[in-house]
Order: C-alpha cells, then structure tokens, then sequence
C-alpha cells in the first residue's frame, strides 16, 4: 500500500480547491489538507463549483483520492461552553454549514478541535461538545468528524485517550465520529512517542484503532508534558526523526492520511518558504534532509 503524505495548504477566495491541489502536487504529496477559508475567523466566501470541478480533474490525474484529502475547521469553533447560549449555538450552526461546505466540495473527514472548556469543568465541556456534535449530525449528512487530540494548552479538551473516549461514548451516530493525532500534540500532552505502540495499544483498548482516521505529523520544540503546542520541522525538535518515522509507517496505521503541519522556515521574515517538498521526500526515503542553513 503506498504512503499517503501531504501538508496543509492554502485555500484562497479567488482560486479555491484548484488552488489547494495545485500546492499540494507542487509538494510532490499525494493528499493534503485545507481550511475552506481563515483558520481564524468565520469569513467564508461562496464555493465556485468550476473550480471545484477543475480541481478533481487533476486529482483524477495524479492519483489524489479526495477520501483521503482532510478539512480542518476554523479553530474559533468552541463546543465546550454553554454558558453564553447564543455562542453556543452559533458555533453549532456554523459548524454544521462548514460541514455542508465539506460535502459540496466532495470532502468527507473534517478536522475539529474539542474546545476549550473556559467557563466550566471538563466533564461538562465534553457533555457540551457531544450534545453539540449531536445535534450538528441531525442537521447535516455524511461528513465525518475528526476529533483531534490536544496539547493541554489552556483549558483544552481531548488532551488523552480517555477524554476523547468521554465524547465519543456519548455520540449517538458513531460512524461520524473519528479522532485526528497530532503528534506535537501528543507529545506535548504526556504521550513518549517513542513507545508508539504502547499507545496504539491502549488506543485500542478503549477507542478502537479503526477511530484513527488521519495523523498530524510534526516535531515539537518542547518536552514532553510541557502543553505547549509548539509545533518543529521534522527532525528538528525533540520527538526526532526515527520516533516519527517510526509513527508514519506503523503497520496498524497503514492506508490512513498523514499530514505536516510544521513551519515555514524563516516563518517571520518575508523570505519565509514552505519546507514540505523536502520533509515528504525525507519521510519517503526514511533519511533526514537538513533544509535549515
Ligand atoms: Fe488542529
Ligand atoms: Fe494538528
Ligand atoms: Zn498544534
């Protein structure tokens, strides 16, 4: 089975998926994943189904199955808090209509972070989240939702196993929910990636492997248990190329998509560059690539 890789890429208003694809190939990656608009706001502009088309033309021809292409939601998003109703349900609703942009794009698996549970306790933030999650399924068709595993930062939900078990258990359509790992995240929770399997096991012991659906591949540039959410280059921080390597072709993981979410390099100056090309083809070859002078 051949290696599914890419990284997030952009989605602009003007050239949309097309635009997307045409990044995701110039990374020689065979998947990748997107916003349908900001990361950061609910600014959305209309789907031009032209493009959309023009852009599964070239997927077709270079082998971009869109089952494998991810959406992630606007991190803005929060499920956790229903203090403030009208807050929470107009994350519901806008939610549910990223999850209608999903379907009209052709897509089927988005990317959500839980939420941040800021004005009550977590187990109350995950009965939040669930009952949200509910009603967004009553509301829209298909889409699955990729529950990703968190940091800690802050008052962040589904930063372990067993938070992200809560949620799930209280799900009444199953077949709709799935989790996301991020192994910054991870790391930066509490998991050693370098006794990947022992996770695994667990995973499995209480979710169920087959609730991985994607993996966020990407160093950190702090320690394990630091909750930071930094996120490093591969090789260049402190999980380290082998540990990640080992992570990407773990035989119980096979088939599913994995995407980089590292920096640019020289990220703040203008001379800022995506460095994906060289961190797919390193993870492809299984050898480092020092692209950092
Ligand atoms: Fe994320
Ligand atoms: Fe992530
Ligand atoms: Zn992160």
């Amino acid at each position: 089975m051949e290696l599914i890789i890419g990284s997030h890429v952009s989605f602009t208003a003007s050239t949309q998926l097309l635009g997307s694809v045409e990044e995701a190939l110039s990374y020689n990656a065979n998947t990748f994943m997107f916003y349908t608009g900001s990361t950061q706001s609910i600014q959305r502009s209309n789907i031009n189904d032209e493009l959309t088309y023009k852009a599964y033309e070239l997927m077709v021809k270079n082998n971009i199955n869109n089952n494998n292409v991810i959406v992630h939601a606007p991190y803005i998003i929060n499920l956790a808090n229903k203090s403030d109703e009208n807050k929470y349900n107009f994350y519901i609703n806008f939610f549910s209509q990223e999850l209608d942009r999903c379907k009209q794009l052709g897509m089927n698996k988005i990317v959500l972070h839980p939420g941040s549970a800021t004005t009550c306790t977590k187990e109350e933030a995950i009965q939040n989240i669930a009952n949200a999650l509910n009603i967004v399924f009553t509301k829209t068709e298909n889409t699955v939702v990729l529950l990703e595993f968190m940091a800690g930062k802050g008052n962040e939900v589904g930063t372990s196993i067993d938070e992200l078990k809560s949620i799930i258990d209280l799900i009444n359509n199953k077949d709709r929910i799935g989790v996301c790992l991020d192994t910054c995240h991870m790391n930066d929770s509490y998991v050693d990636i370098s006794h990947f399997d022992e996770f695994l096991d667990e995973f499995d012991s209480k979710i169920g492997i087959d609730k991985i659906k994607c993996v966020h591949i990407n160093d950190s540039m702090n320690e394990r248990g630091s909750h930071k959410d930094r996120h490093a280059n591969i090789g260049y921080g402190t999980i380290g190329f082998d540990n990640l390597i080992n992570v990407v072709y773990n035989d119980r993981l096979k088939g599913i998509p994995f995407i980089l979410e590292t920096p640019y390099v020289n990220r703040n100056s203008k001379d800022a560059w995506a460095p994906y090309k060289y961190e797919i083809e390193s993870i492809r070859n299984k050898k480092f690539i020092d692209f950092i002078q």
